[in-house]
């Protein structure tokens, strides 16, 4: 019988190996969903990896993360914040779109914290080739996936926090957040994910030193 990824923990040593066998893996149901896995995106090499959930409608039909309004939110306040998003490795906790049908649109549903637990072994696979100094978590599924545990942001935002390899991570909210507010509340909230990139951006620059 042949062998898949759902009875292997073989890991690809490189990011394209990683992006063909995330479309192969159903080591979770939302595997089985009518989606296609999209994988990280940009510099292989890059002192900032940003983490998001999952992909969204959009991201899952061009098989591209951070292309829909989220990632064009965090686009604006990466330039804003003086971070090249050129310079940056995109992806996100759990590699498929998971949704459920309303109609003819497909509504965005939150990961359990076992299909993030799953996924992990290839957010950390990318962290392994990357080997990013920083990474930026944005929001409670992304935090868990590279902390490996459960995260308020309210208490994890604002400072760094070591990882086992040595690296940093940050902990923000997702910018699909941000676009759910109104008024006073997404003014507080604009501003203090305008203060985490600021952070991330002044750490990267003493980083690079
Ligand atoms: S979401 Fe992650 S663990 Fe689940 S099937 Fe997709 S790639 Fe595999």
């Amino acid at each position: 019988m042949t062998q898949t990824l759902l009875d292997t923990d073989e890991r690809p040593a490189t990011l394209s190996g990683i992006a063909k066998a995330i479309h192969e893996c159903r080591r979770c149901p939302i595997g089985f969903l009518d989606n296609q896995a999209v994988p990280g995106a940009g510099l292989k090499k890059a002192a900032l990896m940003v983490v998001g959930e999952q992909p969204g409608d959009q991201e899952d039909l061009a098989g591209k993360p951070f292309v829909g309004p989220s990632g064009q939110l965090l686009d604006r306040y990466m330039v804003e914040a003086g971070i090249d998003r050129r310079q940056v490795y995109v992806t996100n906790a759990v590699k498929h779109f998971k949704f459920v049908w309303r109609g003819k649109r497909r509504l965005h549903q939150s990961p359990t914290s076992g299909e993030i637990d799953v996924c992990r072994f290839w957010l950390d696979g990318e962290r392994a080739i990357v080997r990013p100094q920083l990474i930026l978590a944005l929001g409670t599924s992304a935090a868990r996936g590279v902390l490996g545990k459960a995260a308020t942001i309210s208490k994890a935002r604002g400072h760094p926090i070591s990882l086992a390899d040595g690296t940093e991570a940050w902990v923000t909210a997702h910018p699909s957040y941000l676009l759910r507010l109104k008024d006073e509340m997404k003014r507080e909230q604009e501003r203090l994910f305008r203060a985490d990139l600021a952070a991330v951006a002044e750490r990267l620059a003493e980083l690079a030193g």
